[in-house]
């Protein structure tokens, strides 16, 4: 090793910018390098051991360091890393976009590659404005979107997105939308839970926007079941079901952004099944290579496909495309990710970890700063607040102060503001389930005694 951990520490700080990261604030912290994985557990430079309570941000599914994964990977990397889908193809991509279909609503037959959830969004946009152009409908420009939506990052993504905090700066740089409220805390807010009613009223708002502009719009796009980065917000139950219904009545289309909650995070394999949902449109990424590699999809269907299809001349094709769309390692290990859900019943064995999570939250009712617990199968977040109710200061930074005193007892949390968020790789065990929460409790408690 010709480097040091305390030059490692030093060049960090130097050269790397961070993501979603206050650099200022960060580099007057100590934050983990981690060197290695194994299973759920994630060691530093110093060799301190971190269960990945946030599943590396929501893509770490069967776990770390896999014995499998790592062998479909090297398996491919004998053959070759990765060979243009651009008038060519790969017997990874190709296997995977088979399974692909065949595990997703029938109405779902043909997969588009991309790297990221937020270009699987944007492709998912340009596939859904670019049928209509196609088809001569050229006044087709708007899409309907929820307030509090996250789908990405990148511009067009943020244009149909809606986190205050997140997509302010951005505002004169995006695209015109309509929007409904964010469905939770509208719920909430006018009906004091996600009820039948409140369900019915956000639905006869999409109905009203849509008798007033359905010429002029694309589609509706919305996260399924569940706002994740918004801190985890979920929707009325039917409320899915419910704006698939209104988009075929309107003709328009319904993109469902499957990227938080596909591969089991809900209970089910994807969400749209639990309300027997079938978009024009589902993208998928993070758990779609049990969080080994970047790799996204955007599904859709025969009708959409068959809209870019014509004779060369008449440059009807999707002109769209990235370097690496398609990638023979990316694929590869998607498939055996795939395997192993199949193979080690990683659904059913989740179930109980479910009930156990959901059982075991019910504690946190006892603390006086959680304001809030939200849940929808295995994925949860817990809301902190003053005792009063109000928010803490945004820049207080309290859910980050609780998550770095969760981390001196060995589990890794990173917050979404004062949202505690509960991500767990789906074959953490029951016990392991118990050490992340004690944690957590003990790290709520110690953190704001004083608040
Ligand atoms: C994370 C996320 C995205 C963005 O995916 P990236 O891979 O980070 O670009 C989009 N939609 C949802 C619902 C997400 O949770």
């Amino acid at each position: 090793m010709d480097f040091s951990r305390e030059d490692l520490i030093r060049w960090d700080k130097e050269y790397f910018w961070h993501p979603f990261t206050q650099m200022k604030v960060y580099r007057e912290e100590d934050n983990p390098i981690f060197e290695r994985g194994e299973g759920v557990y994630l060691y530093d430079i110093y060799g301190r051991k971190y269960i990945d309570a946030i599943s590396s941000l929501w893509c770490n599914v069967h776990g770390h360091n896999h014995p499998r994964l790592n062998n479909a990977l090297i398996k491919q990397l004998c053959k070759v890393a990765h060979t243009t889908t651009l008038g060519s193809s790969n017997i990874p991509s190709i296997i995977l976009a088979k399974r692909l279909v065949e595990i997703t609503p029938p109405c779902l037959t043909k997969v588009f590659y991309s790297e990221d959830g937020a270009e699987a969004n944007e492709i998912a946009l340009k596939m859904a404005y670019h049928y209509f152009y196609n088809k001569g409908e050229r006044e087709r420009k708007y899409f309907i979107t929820l307030s509090n939506a996250y789908h990405g990052d990148t511009i067009g993504a943020v244009s149909v997105g809606g986190i205050e905090i997140f997509h302010n700066a951005y505002k004169p740089l995006l695209f015109k939308t309509f929007k409904l409220p964010s469905p939770y805390r509208y719920c909430k807010e006018k009906y004091g839970e996600l009820c039948d009613e409140c369900k019915e009223d956000l639905l006869n708002r999409l109905r009203n926007i849509l008798e007033t502009h359905h010429g002029e719009v694309i589609g509706i796009i919305l996260e399924s079941g569940i706002q994740a980065a918004a801190g985890m917000l979920p929707y009325p139950k039917g409320f899915l079901k419910g704006v698939e219904k209104l988009s075929k009545e309107f003709g328009v289309f319904f993109i469902v952004d499957e990227v938080a909650t596909g591969f089991g995070r809900t209970g089910t394999l994807f969400y749209v099944e639990q309300e027997g949902v079938c978009p024009d449109f589902m993208t998928l990424g993070k758990g779609i290579t049990g969080g080994y590699l970047p790799l996204a999809v955007t599904l859709t269907t025969e009708e959409v496909f068959n809209a870019f299809l014509g004779d060369f001349g008449e440059a009807k094709h999707f002109y769209h495309g990235h370097t690496y769309t398609g990638n023979n390692l990316a694929c590869a290990v998607a498939i055996e990710n795939l395997n192993i859900f199949e193979e080690e019943k990683t659904l059913e064995e989740l179930q109980p970890k479910i009930s156990h999570l959901a059982k075991r939250l019910e504690e946190f009712k006892e603390l006086p700063w959680v304001y809030d617990i939200r849940r929808l199968g295995f994925m949860a977040g817990i809301e902190l607040r003053r005792r009063d109710g109000e928010p803490f200061p945004y820049g207080d930074r309290i859910g980050f102060k609780v998550a770095y005193k969760a981390r001196k007892r060995g589990v890794f949390f990173r917050p979404l503001g004062d949202v505690m968020v509960l991500m767990m790789p789906l074959v953490i065990e029951i016990g392991e389930i118990d050490h992340v929460l004690d944690t957590l409790k003990w790290a709520i408690e110690d953190t704001l005694r004083a608040f």
